[in-house]
């Protein structure tokens, strides 16, 4: 099976388990992986619980479609993160609801939208950071997510939800569900008092 195969058919096995827990619906949230010659992307207005391997979209190493169904229309949040973090193997974007509700708090600090609560959202999620909100579409939406990726490997667009990017598809799927479990823990636990990670705690985690 060559490595295009397995990508293919991880993106549309990943798609679809985090489609059938919720943490993405309708047509919303897509999907990316680097091949070897380029891209391969979920389709636009594809559901992330019913893909096709053999209908994903196929775009060059200039980023242009090239074969499959046309890529999501979201494409340029993907290849912002390919163009500024040269380990990037995945990137995965969802509108997964308690990450959008923390982008909707007016007391959400772009700079750190969720404390660090655990060990494990520190290890994968790192350093998120919160962006602005733009149109859908907007090409300075997708200038602002090329500026941050070069930063950070996980940005939450406010209004909207999270894109974050990983060595691999499992990585990039896997820290994007910590940062959605914590949300929920932030939000579980707004209005008590909470002891979050010392910044003494995350230099260590970070440093591992
Ligand atoms: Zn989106």
């Amino acid at each position: 099976m060559t490595q295009e195969t397995r990508a293919r058919e991880a993106i549309c096995r990943l798609a679809a388990s985090m489609f059938q827990r919720g943490l993405t619906f309708g047509s919303s949230g897509n999907l990316s992986v680097r091949v070897e010659d380029g891209w391969l992307m979920t389709p636009t207005n594809a559901s992330m619980g019913d893909l096709d391997p053999a209908r994903l979209a196929k775009l060059d190493d200039a980023g242009r479609p090239i074969a499959g169904d046309p890529p999501t229309k979201e494409a340029a949040l993907h290849l912002g993160f390919y163009e500024k973090r040269s380990a990037v193997g995945a990137v995965v974007h969802l509108h997964s609801t308690y990450s959008v509700a923390v982008s909707l708090l007016e007391d959400t600090d772009p700079e750190a939208p969720i404390p660090p609560l655990t060990a494990y959202y520190v290890m994968r999620v790192g350093n998120l950071k919160m962006l602005p909100y733009f149109p859908p579409g907007d090409p300075a939406l997708a200038e602002a997510v090329r500026e941050a990726a070069a930063r950070t490997p996980a940005v939450l667009l406010a209004n909207h939800g999270p894109v974050v990017a990983g060595a691999s598809l499992e990585a990039a799927v896997y820290a994007t569900e910590e940062l959605e479990e914590t949300a929920k823990l932030h939000l579980l636990l707004r209005g008590e008092r909470t002891r979050p990670l010392t910044a003494a705690q995350v230099t260590a985690l970070l440093a591992r």
